[in-house]
């Protein structure tokens, strides 16, 4: 682990102090490796999914995006090769019947000393049933990825956009594993989001697409606020590929959990191995889906994939974020004497842009500063809160990330200390203060996002 001294357990606190995260139904004791995200963890886990729409396919000119069903006709994971190959190795307890991952465990049970039976492979997609009769030939999946919906229309997709080589597309989704061992919160779960994108290429040009996209997802990360010491990259070595892939590169974060640096995403060049396969078992032909090159060849397109999920970023966004200050921080405006958590999230992702305040609950302040919120609303998510001190209420706002505090007090009203018509903009970090018109409002923090 690299010099962080976060651990999950104060995310996992923080998240159900102030309504990040919540256990599945907790109310009914929860379910293992499920959670549900709540007010603030959706406000986050949107605008994680905003900053990758963002990047990743608005501000391009090769990339269109794609919604695909969660359930779909099950040949797709035939071709794909998920009903053979999506495994994982389980053992289990002979005494207590516990189950782990091969792998993960030695020779006796971790939680009774029992003895363990050999392993057996487990298919981890989920089976459902599609229409009244429960039977096999009505048996279907839950999406283990959001990368088969694009490959099997990559077909329309390019037809209809009317899309040469290169071009990539995108889909944000949920997807479904039935992970053996989920744990570490909401680093491994049995339902979670993915982010990912197929960008199809020319065979020859796959190696430096493949170049490219680790750098693009690995700025992309820096970008939004995740330290260069906490993240890098992990090149695989041939015989750590999987079978479909030419080269693969994960970009890791150093996660307080048992083994430190982990995968936070992965891009990999899965060759032509998946248009070949739909070529094959849709069309009866390999290269089905082959485009012409410049000389007019036919050849099966290669794709590199970027892939990542929306709640291990997340996690990963909240743990780099996360400041406890012992002893509290001081400034000319404000004295913090007791520990104090800061979560420095960048402004695009934090939950909350801004929080309006009035300095106190005189209906005069209460008009003016719901006008504020208002306004302010139009473009952005915004906290008001009117109780308790004002120093109470910054300390809220800072745990859970909101850069700027807009206070209305007399002095908007009256104006004394400072011009009529201005509040004060606190800064999360610095916790400086600035005067700004109220009509100035929207384009300060239009400006400070840019
Ligand atoms: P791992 O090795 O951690 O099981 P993986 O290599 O199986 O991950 P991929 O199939 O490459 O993962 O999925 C792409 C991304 O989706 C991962 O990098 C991760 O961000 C996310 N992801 C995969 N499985 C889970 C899960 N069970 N819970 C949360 N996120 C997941």
């Amino acid at each position: 682990m690299a010099g962080k001294n976060v651990g999950i357990e104060q995310i996992v606190n923080l998240s159900k102090r102030r309504g990040f995260v919540f256990p599945s139904a907790e109310i009914y004791g929860g379910l293992g490796g499920f959670w549900d995200w709540g007010p603030l963890g959706v406000l986050l886990k949107n605008n994680i999914k905003r900053e990758f729409w963002k990047a990743f396919v608005q501000q391009r000119d090769d990339v269109v995006g794609l919604d695909g069903s969660i359930i779909t006709n099950p040949k797709v994971w035939e071709a794909s090769g998920h009903v053979v190959n999506f495994n994982d190795a389980m053992v289990e307890c002979t005494k207590c019947h516990h189950r782990f991952k091969a792998g993960e465990v030695k020779k006796t049970c971790p939680d009774c000393g029992g003895k363990l039976l050999p392993p057996r492979q487990f298919n981890t997609m989920f089976k459902t049933f599609v229409g009244p009769a429960e039977d096999t030939a009505n048996a279907a999946y839950l999406r283990p990825e959001t990368a088969q919906n694009i490959f099997v229309n990559f077909e329309a997709v390019a037809e209809t956009m009317r899309l040469k080589l290169p071009f990539g597309i995108a889909q944000v989704g949920k997807a479904f594993r039935n992970e053996i061992t989920p744990g570490n919160f909401v680093f491994r779960s049995r339902e979670f989001e993915q982010m990912e994108l197929e960008y199809f290429v020319f065979p020859d040009d796959a190696p430096q697409a493949f170049h490219q996209w680790v750098t693009v997802c690995h700025q992309w990360f820096r970008r939004l606020g995740l330290s260069a010491n906490h993240l890098r990259e992990h090149r695989y070595q041939p015989d750590e590929l999987a079978h479909y892939s030419r080269a693969t590169t994960d970009l890791e974060y150093a996660f307080p959990i048992e083994g430190g640096w982990a995968e936070l995403m992965g891009i990999a060049d899965r060759t032509d191995f998946d248009l070949r396969r739909h070529g094959r078992v849709a069309r009866g032909r390999d290269d089905a889906f082959a485009v012409a090159d410049a000389s007019g060849k036919k050849v099966v397109p290669y794709v590199i994939e970027p892939s990542m999920g929306v709640d291990r970023a997340a996690l990963a966004f909240l743990l780099d974020a996360y400041q406890a200050i012992a002893g509290g921080r001081t400034t000319t405006t404000e004295s913090i004497k007791e520990e104090e958590v800061v979560l420095k999230l960048d402004p695009r992702l934090a939950p909350y842009t801004v929080a309006v305040l009035p300095l106190s609950r005189k209906p005069e302040l209460q008009k003016v500063a719901l006008e504020v919120a208002a306004t302010l609303r139009q473009q952005w998510s915004v906290s008001y809160d009117e109780t308790g001190s004002i120093g109470k209420r910054y300390r809220r706002q800072d745990e859970i990330g909101t850069p700027w505090c807009v206070t209305v007090d007399f002095d908007t009203l009256e104006g004394a200390k400072r011009p009529k018509g201005t509040v004060t903009v606190r800064d999360r970090d610095s916790m400086e203060q600035e005067n700004v018109a109220v009509e100035e409002l929207e384009a300060y923090v239009g400006e400070k996002l840019k």
